[in-house]
């Protein structure tokens, strides 16, 4: 489905584990214990796993459908279709279940950026893989990237 390594090895979809122990920085440890990010060393915490990518962490922000979850008429009659329903309060993207509005829009945003990533391939590889990143950047155009919007290095 990506038809590149280095972007592959960009987006990094599996968790990482990590050592408490051996995290020097404080912002790490705090996100780690909050479920939330490191700015510092790009990196997005979620059940005390490492992610890479913005699409990595979100898509492990999301839940499986359970039995438990409301349907409303409008739910039930579309089960499938991706989009935020107010009256459940739930996001649906693909199989994943998102239970708050914010992690479910940045879910969106994260899938843009990969396709944006994917058309980059063929004009330079390591900026398709800088896109994906939390925080990337292209050696070779020294352009560093956030949400796949590039900037040129200070
Ligand atoms: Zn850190
Ligand atoms: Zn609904
Ligand atoms: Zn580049």
């Amino acid at each position: 489905m990506i038809p590149s390594a280095t972007l592959y090895d960009a987006v990094d979809p599996h968790g990482h584990t990590i050592f408490i122990d051996s995290l020097i920085c404080q912002a790490c440890y705090e996100a780690i214990l909050l479920d939330d990010f490191c700015d510092e060393h790009g990196v997005g915490y979620v059940d005390g796993r490492a992610y890479y990518s913005n699409l990595a962490y979100y898509m492990h922000r999301g839940r499986s459908p359970n039995a438990d979850d409301p349907l409303c008429p409008a739910c039930r009659e579309s089960p499938t279709g991706d989009g935020w329903c107010e009256a459940c309060g739930i996001g649906v993207v693909g199989k994943l279940r998102f239970d708050d509005r914010s992690s479910y829009d940045r879910m969106l945003q994260a899938r843009r950026t990969l396709q944006q990533a994917l058309d980059r391939l063929g004009s330079c590889e390591l900026c398709a893989a800088a896109m994906v990143a939390i925080r990337g950047r292209c050696p070779e155009h020294r352009i560093h990237y956030r949400d796949g919007k590039g900037q040129p290095d200070p």
